[in-house]
């Protein structure tokens, strides 16, 4: 860390955000010699998603030999889908042991940051006042950080206790109680089922149901995980089978949305097992393709769907009144406590006001129709700021983690290039950026996500754009950021009074 002349305390990368993408971040920068970070946090703790989410049941979807980073590989999983305990339990000791922890500030929101194209720096402001400086800003702050709170009138009035999922209230048991749960996604069918046999009646709301398939998640064995100990190549072969194993599922999302007529048997076949009434059947089946929405994975949900105590409501929330939700049917049901199962932000990542680039341009304002990025990690206009799980870096079908690290590795050859050619600031043209988006849009105009009959977090609810997902394979991803490509960039090389290499390498790119 430098200060400058005015006292603020200047670092070359800062990274916000202590989840996958900001640790693993860290740790490649570290192991690429730099020294010069820090990471910012706004929680008291490392792991993100893994820390803030502590609802009851929250486990991760994707095989945690997969949902882990390739450079710490974990022969210690207990079960074959981790619980968010022990993800944030490996992100911590990952942080320990990769020595990033002194670099760790956490309790430390970014409330504000603005690019100053004079200096070629980032001016940053933290939630309690202090300011920085940086050369270069990686955003880690995850597309499934800022909970969506619905607009259903009366919502304020409630009396009880409300609160999202994201945001659980561990401070009094829902024993006993009666439960109002909003929303019937990824979220919710991992609590619903907790939470079923402790209260004393639950009513569940539900807009649109979703495809489920069984869940196929057991321990692993204390013998498995001493094999895994003791022959790391065996760990690497079961995570190879487990990459290819999800990567053929990219033909049915986006090549041959048709084939997932077939998949969508199965779902067929776990509801029809589980659920018995044909009424409750029908409630909760589909009328679009599996696969538009979110598949998600679960064996206990319908049974806790079935129980005596749960009621399935499908006529829709008219409001919110001071004791119960009344539905479009206008029956109101009471409940002493409302939890909102409601999802995230995950089409407007960023909100108005924090991230300022070239002439004051407010992000939050320039995706008001849906975020837009190159290679999902830079934005025209907006020097030296690298996201991580940028827009159309999810994904439906595998390990985001995969996308983090080829992102994680884009950016470290663009710090290591822009050293070597003495470049202060890369900036990508604009008509990279259209051009890259051009063609995504394209590819994802077949994709079961666009064409599945669905509405979901996946498109822009205002230009109904598909901002989030990437349409391919996540390897095709890895090619295409697997070297930081300065042709695709404007340059500002550093200034005369700034040591300059020995060797300046000729970029191509226009200066600024
Ligand atoms: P979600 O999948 O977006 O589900 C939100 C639910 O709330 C949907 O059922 C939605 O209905 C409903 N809803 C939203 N607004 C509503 C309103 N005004 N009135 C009534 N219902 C409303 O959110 P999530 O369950 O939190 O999951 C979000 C994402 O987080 C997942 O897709 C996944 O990527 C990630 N996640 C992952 C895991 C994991 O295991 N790895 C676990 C949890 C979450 P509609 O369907 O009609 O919109």
């Amino acid at each position: 860390m430098a200060v400058s002349g005015n006292g603020i305390p200047h670092h070359r990368v800062v990274i916000i955000g202590a989840g996958f993408a900001g640790l693993g971040m860290a740790v490649r920068l570290r192991q690429a010699g730099e020294t010069d970070f820090v990471v910012f946090d706004k929680e008291s703790g490392v792991g993100g998603t893994w820390w803030v989410n502590r609802y009851p049941g929250c486990a991760c979807d994707v095989e945690s030999h997969l949902y882990s980073f390739s450079f710490a590989p974990n022969p210690g999983w207990r079960r074959m889908f981790a619980p968010g305990a022990e993800i944030q339990t490996y992100l911590q000791r990952c942080a320990e042991r990769f020595g990033v922890t002194p670099h760790l500030r956490l309790g430390t929101g970014i409330r504000r940051m603005d690019w100053d194209d004079n200096a070629g720096l980032w001016h940053l402001l933290d939630e309690h006042g202090a300011r920085y400086t940086a050369n270069v800003v990686v955003a880690g702050m995850g597309a499934l950080s800022v909970p969506h709170y619905p607009e259903i009138p009366g919502l304020e009035r409630f009396q009880g206790r409300l609160f999202h999922s994201q945001q659980w209230d561990h401070s009094q048991p829902l024993d006993d109680e009666r439960v109002a749960v909003i929303g019937t996604g990824a979220s919710a069918i991992q609590f619903v089922p907790e939470i079923q046999p402790r209260v004393r009646h639950l009513d569940l709301y539900q807009r649109t149901p979703a495809w489920v398939l069984p869940r196929p998640d057991r321990p692993v064995s204390p013998r498995e995980r001493n094999w895994f100990q003791r022959l790391p190549a065996l760990q690497r072969a079961w995570r190879w089978g487990l990459y290819w194993m999800l990567e053929a599922r990219v033909l049915a999302f986006a090549k041959f949305p048709g084939l997932m007529r077939l998949l969508q048997r199965s779902a067929e076949r776990h509801l029809r097992r589980q659920v018995a009434d044909p009424r409750l059947r029908r409630a909760l089946t589909p009328d679009y393709l599996f696969g538009c929405k979110r598949i998600l994975l679960s064996d206990t949900f319908y049974p806790a769907v079935t129980a005596p105590n749960v009621d399935l409501v499908t006529t829709g929330i008219r409001e919110v009144g001071e004791h119960g939700i009344v539905s479009r049917d206008g029956r109101e049901r009471p409940a002493d406590t409302i939890i909102l199962g409601t999802g995230f932000r995950a089409a407007d990542p960023i909100p108005k006001g924090m991230i300022f680039g070239r002439r004051g341009v407010d992000l939050g304002v320039l995706w008001k129709d849906g975020p837009q990025a190159y290679k999902g990690t830079t934005v025209s206009g907006f020097p030296n700021l690298f996201m991580l799980l940028g827009p159309n870096t999810g994904l439906g079908h595998s390990s985001v983690v995969l996308m983090i690290e080829s992102q994680i590795a884009y950016v470290v050859d663009a710090l290591r290039r822009m050293g070597r050619a003495g470049l202060r600031a890369v900036d990508v043209k604009p008509e990279a950026q259209q051009a890259w988006n051009a063609r995504l849009q394209r590819r994802l105009q077949g994709t079961v996500w666009n064409a599945g009959g669905c509405r979901s977090w996946y498109l822009h609810p205002v230009s109904g754009r598909n901002v989030t997902l990437w349409p391919g394979f996540t390897w095709q991803f890895r090619l295409h950021t697997r070297r930081f490509d300065l042709r695709a960039y404007r340059t500002r090389h550093r200034d005369a009074d700034v040591a300059a290499p020995a060797t300046r390498i000729a970029v191509s790119g226009e200066e600024w």
